[in-house]
């Protein structure tokens, strides 16, 4: 088999790691693989049903019931199939966030995930965004990125995105929001957030995207092949 190349980027919440990664893959020709999107799948999966992300019984009980379909349509950009329903809009909600950074906390479900998120990485060029990737996910992959950025700009950001799209956004409910799943994201047992030793750090908190692109860039270059 050719030898693929990954790219692992990692980070809390609102720090701009699909925005970057979509980049990314676009003008490197990689395959973008957003995690955190079959996190949130689960999640609206088990809310149908209306099992509590926080119950270990209900998840084990209703998990086996899930078929997780990744999906990629012409113009490269994934989509997320529930039992062969497509559910890409439906899992983009504060709601879905908040259960989903619940139901990650669940070991059976990142078990669940692990293979499938390693089975893209076998066959393709990709660069993969989440929390646990440089660590857990795709330990040897040729280079790490922990991308971040402070509380306060990644609600202000959110804030203003919502606001663009005509949605109602409260500034301070939303920081609120982000500190909540930096805690549950960091402090889990399991695969909890956080850089892997190797990876390279770049705070996005006084960058706009072309300057973090370029970084990635510099950075990925002198590891592999662009
Ligand atoms: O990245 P996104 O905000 O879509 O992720 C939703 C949630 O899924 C995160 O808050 C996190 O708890 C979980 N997640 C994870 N591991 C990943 C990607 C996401 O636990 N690799």
């Amino acid at each position: 088999m050719a030898k693929t190349y990954s790219i692992a980027i990692d980070g809390p919440a609102g720090a701009g790691k699909s925005t970057i990664a979509k980049r990314l893959a676009r003008e490197l020709g990689y395959r973008y693989v957003d995690t955190g999107a079959i996190y949130r799948t689960v999640a609206y999966f088990l809310d149908l049903w209306g099992v509590s992300p926080k119950d270990v019984d209900g998840v084990n009980r209703y998990i086996d019931e899930l078929t997780i379909g990744i999906e990629y349509d012409g113009e490269g950009l994934q989509h997320m199939i529930m039992n062969g329903m497509d559910v890409t809009a439906d899992i983009r909600t504060q709601e879905i966030s908040q259960k989903a950074s619940l139901v990650s906390a669940q070991p059976k479900v990142r078990e669940m995930l692990l293979d499938m998120q390693r089975d893209v990485a076998k066959t393709n060029n990709v660069i993969m965004d989440g929390r646990d990737i440089g660590t857990v996910v795709l330990p040897k992959a040729d280079v790490k990125i922990f991308l971040t950025a402070s509380a306060e700009v990644r609600a202000r950001r959110r804030t203003e995105e919502l606001t663009a799209k005509g949605q109602k956004a409260n500034y301070s409910q939303i920081l609120r929001e982000i500190q909540q799943r930096d805690y549950q994201d960091t402090h889990r047992e399991i695969a909890p957030l956080k850089m892997a030793r190797d990876s390279v750090k770049v705070d996005t908190s006084e960058l706009d995207i072309d300057q973090v692109v370029a970084e990635i860039k510099a950075i990925a270059g002198k590891k592999i092949p662009l």
